[in-house]
This record gives structure tokens, C-alpha cells and sequence, in this order.
């Protein structure tokens, strides 16, 4: 379907979402002119790599995805350390903080999330405070965990596990501080929280939970202390603060698009705007699987969107439906979670179970149903049967009794 649309793109965001938008515009329309702007200052590269190359087990070259020569080749014109600062959707105009407004006639939106700061005293002076979103942090995070012996992670998240779990691997002693009851307590139960638990203390690693800092103590510019809000007091060379991410959109304020947590999409990914499409990390669109709206924040996700926005920028008409599924690992073993997995939804009944398994000594299967309808489900250890369990999910597969629920924990 090669095209000579003539047409303008531009795309805020150089990530997989954005990047894969890029590529696929251009596969299918050799003469439309493709701009890709991004205020990091590199090409692609894989962030969920990141984790490798914090945990000493992949060099940075492997985390590269595509180089500079690549987006010659293509004809994308890739514009690195450079911020849009506004958005003119009536005029069609993107507005940078250097070089000349780029006018388009599809817009995309795939500019990610940044990391919340940690807003507590003593945390502004204080250099080696650390979150883990972009390639320059986790250099930041090596540079300096080759100086530390003892860090403070913080929060619940994906983030928080990861830097906890990487300078973990560097040799450093670490405390993890969780507000919650235990880690992703809005996707696991009390039982996976604890499994959780044992797997990071059988690797050495110090949990809290009903803890956050609350003040960091520093010494010659650096951190010395953590203050909890219980007010004991942890050592702390460095901190990793991983208490959730902010989405980039506020350069679409005075513009007609809706925001929530992201930017309110429909299933095609399309904003209220004319011609203004988001997709990836930053897009909350309308899942019609579910009948909700949801942020994801998944390497699945933001390549898979960015492949169907840019059929629909260029003129198609197709929904975004997929069953959204997340792998990461923990020490020896994995987390997968797959469609909705929302604890704290009312509207979701769960079923959990453990067992005895390989590498974790443990394994846990939650299933989410809405109704009678299995909608979710997450797995810790073996995620054997994972993906016919993601078949059911999309097929909107129904469970009445609890034995037919039950024989659920017995597909492999
Ligand atoms: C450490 C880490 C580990 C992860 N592990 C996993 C995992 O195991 N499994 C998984 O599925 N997912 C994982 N993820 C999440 C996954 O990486 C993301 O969901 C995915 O990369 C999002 O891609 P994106 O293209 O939507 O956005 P991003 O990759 O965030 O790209 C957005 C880009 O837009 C740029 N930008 C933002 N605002 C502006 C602006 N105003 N002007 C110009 N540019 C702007 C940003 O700087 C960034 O370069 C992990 C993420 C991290 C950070």
C-alpha cells in the first residue's frame, strides 16, 4: 500500500510507540514527509533493556534499538534535544523551544512519563537521588552506585523494583521502603504481595512496608540518611525513588484535547482534535475489550499502538484491541500480568492460589473476572499456560461455577 500522500507528519516522542509509527508511516507511503522529535538525546533505545544494564548484564550498545543512519535511510527527520512546548491544534502547528513551529497534518503524541520527584526536604540539595526511566539516569545510577555501599529504595512500583533489585545486584546493601502493604498492591493480594516479600528477602534485601521518606539527611551534597515517616532512620549513600510516573501532555494545555491521567483517546487512538492521535505510555484510550479507558504502561503496548495509529493518521479506520500483557522479572523468576488486573475494582471478583513450583520454590495464578467473564490474570513463577489463558481473555470466555473457575489453575 504504497502511498505519495505528499502528506506532513509529525510525532512527538522517539520512544517504541513513536518510533514504530515513524517506520510503519513510511513503509506505507514512500513520499510523506515524517518529522520525530524528541528531547532526549538519542535514537531508540529499548527501556525495559535498562534493567539489564543496570543489573551489570548487558552493555549499552545491546540497549541502542536504531542508530542516526537508520532514520536517513528512512527519510525520517529525527530532531534530538528538543522540547515541543505548545501544540496549536486549530492552526495544525507544533511549537518548539528551538527551530522553527513545524505545521503538520497528523499529529502524534507518544511523548511517555517522567518520573514524580521526591518532594521532601533535604531531597532538593542533595545530589544521587535517582529515578529510573531514561538511559542517562541509569548511567547517573551506575556512576554512582560504584561510590556507594548502602541506598534507600522508595514506592510500589515497577520502577522501585527495579532499582531495587539493580543495586541489589551491585553489591549494595538496600533498604525498600513501601508505603503500602506490600509492592503492586493494586495488582496482587495479600498472598502475591508476600510471596513477593520472601523472594527479595531470600536475595538480601530490607523491606518496610507502611514507610516513605520523609526527609533525607545529606553530608557534603550528598545523601547520608533517610528519615521515614515513622521516624526511624535509615543509612543511605544513595536514593531510588520509584513512587510513580507523571504523563507528558502539558504542552497540549490550551488546546480542545481531553486529559485525565493521559490523553483521552477512542478505540481508533483518536484525541477530540482534528487529526491528533496518541498512543503508547501517555495514551488512556477506550478499550472496547473492556468498556473502560486505560494508561498502560507496556513495550507491547506502545509498539503494537504504534503500528495501528499510523494506519489511521494516514487515512484507515482500525480499532485498537489487544489483550495487554506485561513480563518482568524478579531475581531468578517472573511477574506477567495479563488483561485487567485491578485489585481494588470493585466491580472485579479474583480467585488466587499457590502452588509448589520451580525456580521461586512458589507459584502464584490470580484470575480477575468481571461478572462471569474472566478478564484478567497475573502470574508469578511459571507463567505456563499464559497464553491460553490470554485466548480466553480475548474471546470474553465466561465462568459460572467455582469449578469451572477452578479448572482454570489446571490449564497449561
Ligand atoms: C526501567 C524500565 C523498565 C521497564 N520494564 C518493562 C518491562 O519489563 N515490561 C514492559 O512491558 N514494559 C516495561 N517498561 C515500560 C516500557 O518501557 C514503556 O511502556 C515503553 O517504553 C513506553 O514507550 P513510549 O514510546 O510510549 O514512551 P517513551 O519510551 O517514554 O518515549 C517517550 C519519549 O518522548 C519524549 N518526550 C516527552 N515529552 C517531550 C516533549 N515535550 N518534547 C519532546 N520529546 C518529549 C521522552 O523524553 C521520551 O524520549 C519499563 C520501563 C522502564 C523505564
Amino acid at each position: 500500500m504504497a502511498g505519495d500522500s505528499g502528506k506532513r507528519y509529525v510525532i512527538i516522542g522517539n520512544g517504541i510507540a513513536g518510533t514504530t509509527c515513524a517506520q510503519t508511516l513510511r513503509k506505507n507511503d514512500v513520499s510523506c514527509a515524517i518529522w520525530l522529535i524528541t528531547n532526549e538525546p538519542y535514537p531508540l533505545y529499548n527501556r525495559v533493556s535498562l534493567k539489564r544494564l543496570l543489573d551489570g548484564v548487558l552493555p549499552e550498545q545491546k540497549v541502542m534499538m536504531r542508530d542516526f543512519a537508520w532514520h536517513e535511510q528512512q527519510r525520517i527527520t529525527l530532531l534530538t534535544e528538543t522540547r515541543v512546548i505548545h501544540v496549536d491544534t486549530t492552526q495544525r502547528v507544533v511549537y518548539l523551544d528551538r527551530g522553527d513551529p513545524l505545521p503538520y497534518d497528523a499529529l502524534l503524541v507518544a511523548s511517555g512519563g517522567r518520573a514524580q520527584a521526591l518532594n521532601v526536604p533535604g531531597g532538593y540539595e542533595a545530589k544521587h537521588i535517582h529515578s529510573f526511566v531514561s538511559l542517562d539516569d541509569t548511567k547517573a545510577i551506575i556512576e554512582h552506585a560504584l561510590e556507594s555501599k548502602s541506598a534507600v529504595t522508595t514506592g510500589g512500583s515497577y520502577m522501585a523494583y527495579d532499582l531495587t533489585e539493580g543495586l541489589s545486584k551491585r553489591g549494595i546493601h538496600v533498604t525498600w521502603l513501601i508505603r503500602g502493604p506490600h509492592w503492586l498492591r493494586r495488582i496482587l493480594d495479600r498472598a502475591g504481595g508476600q510471596l513477593v516479600d520472601e523472594i527479595v528477602t531470600r536475595h538480601g534485601i530490607e523491606t518496610v512496608y507502611g514507610e516513605e521518606i520523609q526527609a533525607i539527611i545529606p553530608a557534603n551534597g550528598v545523601p547520608a540518611r533517610a528519615i521515614g515517616t515513622s521516624g526511624k532512620e535509615y543509612q543511605a549513600d544513595m536514593i531510588g525513588t520509584g513512587v510513580g510516573l507523571l504523563l507528558n501532555h502539558e504542552f497540549l494545555n490550551d488546546t480542545p484535547i481531553e486529559r485525565h491521567t493521559g490523553i483521552i483517546t477512542d478505540e481508533y487512538l483518536q484525541t477530540r482534535a482534528p487529526e491528533v492521535y496518541a498512543a503508547g505510555d501517555v495514551a488512556e484510550f477506550y478499550d472496547p475489550l473492556t468498556g473502560q479507558y486505560h494508561t498502560l504502561g507496556t513495550w507491547d503496548n506502545a509498539l503494537g499502538q504504534g503500528k495501528l495509529v499510523a494506519i489511521n493518521m494516514a487515512g484507515g479506520h482500525e480499532r485498537y484491541l489487544d489483550v495487554p500483557v506485561r513480563s518482568s522479572p524478579i531475581f531468578d523468576t517472573n511477574i506477567v500480568t495479563v488483561g485487567m488486573t485491578e485489585i481494588d475494582n470493585c466491580e472485579l471478583t479474583t480467585l488466587s492460589r499457590i502452588t509448589p513450583g520451580e525456580k521461586s520454590g512458589k507459584d502464584y495464578r490470580t484470575f480477575f473476572f468481571k461478572g462471569e467473564r474472566l478478564v484478567g490474570s497475573v502470574f508469578i513463577g511459571s507463567p505456563k499456560g499464559r497464553r491460553k489463558i490470554e485466548d480466553l481473555i480475548r474471546a470474553g470466555q465466561e465462568f459460572a461455577s467455582p469449578s469451572d473457575r477452578e479448572q482454570l489453575f489446571d490449564v497449561r
